[in-house]
């Protein structure tokens, strides 16, 4: 397995609509492997493929990594099939690094998708697992979590945001001792 590189806000891949993916093949489960590691190494809980710069229809997600039970899933061309309720989540983003923000989302999805054996799966996610996967999924269709914000607020985070990434710049360029 090996870590792949995670793009930033704005790289054109996070607001291009990905591809769906023909088939679960051997690379393609080895991709879903590697986005996995590179979630956990970076202390995330999902991952989309257009995060690290394949624009395809894959994600990955674990909201309970430190359970004993395996709760790391691998998903193909998701979709959400129903969704109920509301609920408000401070969310971040790894392609988003320094900012959070409220996102009011659906409380409950029901999501199908292909799994890592090609397998055709659904299931249920509410609370995290539900922000998440939606959070996700919606990087598979070019839309970013601070789409979702408007106005002032949307302005002052793109504002925040501008400062963390120049701060991050910064740090990248100064030569390591
Ligand atoms: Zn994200």
């Amino acid at each position: 397995m090996s870590l792949l590189k995670i793009v930033y806000y704005p790289a054109e891949v996070l607001t291009t609509r990905a591809e769906d993916v023909a088939h679960v093949d051997g690379t393609i489960a080895r991709f879903m492997d590697d986005m996995a590691e590179t979630m956990y190494h970076s202390h995330g809980v999902g991952l989309a493929a257009p995060l690290v710069n394949f624009s395809r229809r894959i994600l990955t997600m674990d909201v309970d990594p430190e359970s004993n039970t395996d709760s790391l899933l691998r998903i193909a061309n998701p979709e959400i099939v129903e969704k109920h309720g509301e609920i408000v989540w401070e969310e971040g983003c790894l392609s988003f690094p320094g900012i959070t923000a409220e996102v009011v989302r659906s409380a409950e999805v029901l999501v199908k998708g292909i799994d890592r054996e090609g397998e055709e799966i659904s299931f249920e996610a509410s609370g995290l697992g539900a922000v998440c996967l939606q959070h996700e999924i919606d990087h598979l269709d070019g839309i970013n979590f601070v789409d979702h914000l408007r106005g002032l607020k949307r302005r002052l985070v793109m504002r925040e945001y501008a400062k963390a990434l120049k701060e991050l710049q910064v740090l990248a360029d100064r030569p390591s001792v």
